[in-house]
């Protein structure tokens, strides 16, 4: 099967699930629809049980207009039902015919292959495939977004799709962009080194603001996102790239569906979340039928070590903040870091001069909501008082990180390729 004919089969697949979705929330919508018809209709009964009782004229007058505006609403919210049943019915058969149509174009184009049992297998055997086939997928596609937060896992992915991308003659299609969540959120120079790192290839690249970063979505909700409800990367990153996304397509200005892969330095290996993810995905929320995006994690399988002797091989700049053992260049507090981490990153602002850690721990005094279950912002602080005053402030070296993950060689000779290359 060629490379055309699979993203089209995905674009059937895209079009069946998307249809199912639809379906699905047009089911919910009614049965909203009629348990409001339902509390309309018991208030009328209600009234109108009450209604005979009234003696006095003005309390009968009284009685009347709201059994007649109960009455109303009632009405209303039977046409609601009426067109959300007609709704249902409708998706209903938009979901029939988009999967009865997957089914069919499949099964012409899969002879010989072993049987796909349900659309989402459909779709993982074709992704597999064109995850297996980098170079035709660059080739096949519109545009290629890479995504960096210019910690070590995007320096790596973008790494990858540059050499690639050259390689497949697709250097012209890869931009970089890069989500700036400003200077109370994340540590010094990142914006600086996500550029630099996309300049090395030659490559354009973007800056998005988020605007207010992490403090400013705490403020305005009053607390903290945690890992069940990252509402930081949904608010800060994806809704952001995701814009950029549709802007992307339409400036594309194609006759055709366009093809944009999303690239992103995701690993399995950082945690169990993760690690469910796929190497290549459909990324439903911005796919529509005027443009195809997959979501692809190029260096999906990567181990952490992998990646730092990527870096040492290739002489990859990376942040410094790794070299202070800080294991991810996340928001300066991330709510996903350990209690270690946080108390290593207040250290590394009172080194830096930074005034983050205050202005983090009396946010948290402010808004009165705990930083984390197991851990607040004021424990945080108090402990890393309490290790400052006992080994006095932080101490690190160039080349750290790769000295830890690698060893004091590797971290030498990747030393010299950097000062080579300045
Ligand atoms: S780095 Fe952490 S705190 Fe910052 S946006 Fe991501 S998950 Fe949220």
């Amino acid at each position: 099967m060629d490379i055309t004919t699979r993203l089209y089969l995905l674009d059937l697949v895209r079009q069946a699930q998307q249809a199912t979705a639809a379906h699905a929330a047009a089911v919910r919508a009614a049965a909203r629809a009629a348990k409001a018809a339902a509390q309309a209709r018991a208030r009328v009964d209600e009234l109108a049980r009450q209604h005979p009782t009234a003696q006095d004229p003005e309390q009968t007058s009284e009685s009347t207009d709201e059994l007649d505006e109960a009455l109303e609403d009632y009405a209303d919210c039977l046409n609601r039902l009426q067109a959300a049943k007609r709704k249902v019915a409708r998706t209903f058969l938009a979901a029939r015919a988009a999967n009865r149509t997957l089914g069919t174009t499949y099964a012409q184009h899969a002879r010989g292959r072993t049987r796909a049992a349900s659309r989402d297998e459909v779709a993982a055997g074709l992704l597999d495939e064109l995850a297996d086939v980098p170079l035709e997928l660059m080739d096949a596609a519109h545009a290629i977004l890479v995504q960096s937060s210019a910690g070590k896992d995007s320096l790596v992915q973008l790494h990858r799709i540059a050499t690639r991308a050259e390689k497949a003659g697709c250097l012209h299609k890869v931009v970089v962009i890069h989500i700036d969540l400003g200077e109370e959120s994340e540590w010094p120079g990142v914006r600086e080194l996500a550029q630099r790192q996309a300049e090395r290839y030659g490559l354009r690249f973007h800056v998005l603001r988020a605007e207010g970063g992490l403090l400013g979505l705490v403020e305005k909700r009053g607390m903290w996102p945690d890992a069940a409800r990252r509402l930081c990367t949904a608010t800060l990153k994806r809704d952001v790239a995701n814009k950029l996304l549709r802007q992307l397509a339409a400036e594309l200005g194609l006759d055709e569906q366009a093809v944009i892969l999303n690239c992103m330095g995701i690993r399995a290996a950082e945690s169990p979340a993760r690690s469910k993810k796929q190497r290549l995905a459909i990324d439903m929320r911005t796919s529509a039928n005027n443009r195809m995006v997959l979501t692809w994690h190029p260096i999906f399988e990567m181990k952490d070590r992998e990646v730092w002797q990527e870096i040492a091989t290739h002489g990859l700049e990376y942040h410094p903040v790794y070299d202070a053992l800080i294991p991810r260049l996340s928001c300066v507090f991330c709510v996903l870091a350990p209690f270690d981490v946080l108390v290593r990153a207040a250290r590394l602002c009172w080194v830096l001069g930074l005034p983050l850690p205050a202005r983090y721990r009396d946010l948290e005094a402010k808004i009165g909501h705990r930083f984390k279950q197991s851990h607040s912002l004021a424990e945080v602080y108090a402990e890393a008082e309490r290790l400052e005053s006992e080994e006095g402030p932080l101490v690190w070296n160039r080349g750290d990180a790769i000295r830890q993950h690698l060893g004091d060689g590797v971290a030498d000779d990747y030393l010299a390729r950097l000062a080579l290359a300045a």
